[in-house]
């Protein structure tokens, strides 16, 4: 912090530095400006979080914004495609795995950005910050708006799911991380056929070099194929596991898709 109290924004560290205001993100502020009021909290009815459900419809996946695609797919539109392709699993990883489980992994997996929104590598939002509210807001839903339906059963059953998530280290929430990045790939390269080769979205396909499960690998292999067949030799960005991004950018990168693992090339962790 810097002597009149403004966070210090020096070059790409300060990206990882919070602004003040963002420390004090609070889930009630948020609700405060939804049409209507506030949600009815400790209902017995579900009906006020399917209201706060429509949220994920309206909300941007926030990414491609700074490509100028301003109308672009809602976080529930991510989660859909998500869901059903979790079903794809090829049977020796459908062996392994409990698919309903993933599916409603995958259904519940961005919830917390209803509140939360979308926040990207770039804006500058700490990875514990982005968790606390994340955090926050979940528990929100599953026990104020949540615990007294059905008992707060279900409520549980979300928030149980959405930590398996994050906590990333079951096979199911491999899969699902995986899916993610799948669902993105896919999104990149259909955004590209819309700008009929005037866009080039190349700097999300380092996600590919990210995904674990060699099931999953296959498909976004498939993908990356369409995609150099659809640039027909003309320039354009791609990332491999030899040619990444920087380290940093990399790490904030990593940050926004929840993975722990390690960096190539070096043993830091995020
Ligand atoms: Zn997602």
């Amino acid at each position: 912090m810097s002597t009149n109290g403004t966070a210090e924004v020096n070059g790409k560290a300060g990206l990882l530095t919070p602004e003040p205001t963002q420390v004090l993100w609070n889930h009630e502020d948020v609700i405060a400006t939804m049409p209507g009021g506030p949600p009815t909290t400790d209902s017995t009815s579900p009906v006020p979080f399917f209201h706060m459900l429509e949220r994920l419809k309206t909300t941007k996946r926030e990414g491609w914004r700074r490509f100028g695609i301003t109308h672009g797919e809602s976080i529930s539109d991510h989660m859909y495609r998500m869901s059903l392709i979790t079903m794809f699993a090829p049977p020796a990883l459908a062996a392994r795995i409990n698919i309903p489980h993933c599916t409603k992994m995958a259904l519940v997996h961005d919830m917390a950005e209803a509140l939360v929104g979308d926040i990207t590598p770039v804006d500058g939002v700490p990875k514990d910050e982005k968790s606390r509210r994340e955090s926050t807001t979940m528990d929100y839903f599953t026990k104020s708006l949540l615990g007294r339906v059905n008992g707060g059963l279900t409520g549980k059953e979300i928030k149980a799911i959405w930590q398996e998530y994050e906590d990333s280290k079951t096979l199911e929430s491999h899969y699902v991380h995986d899916v993610d990045k799948i669902e993105l790939i896919l999104q990149m390269v259909e955004y590209e056929r819309v700008h009929n080769r005037k866009l080039d979205l190349g700097e999300f396909s380092w996600v590919a070099t990210r995904i674990v499960l060699p099931e999953v690998k296959e498909w976004s292999d498939e993908i990356l194929k369409e995609r150099e067949v659809f640039w027909d030799g003309q320039k354009h960005d791609s990332y491999s596991e030899a040619d990444l991004p920087g380290d940093e950018e990399l790490a904030q990168q990593l940050e926004y898709y929840r993975d722990d693992r390690k960096l190539p090339n070096n043993d830091k962790t995020v």
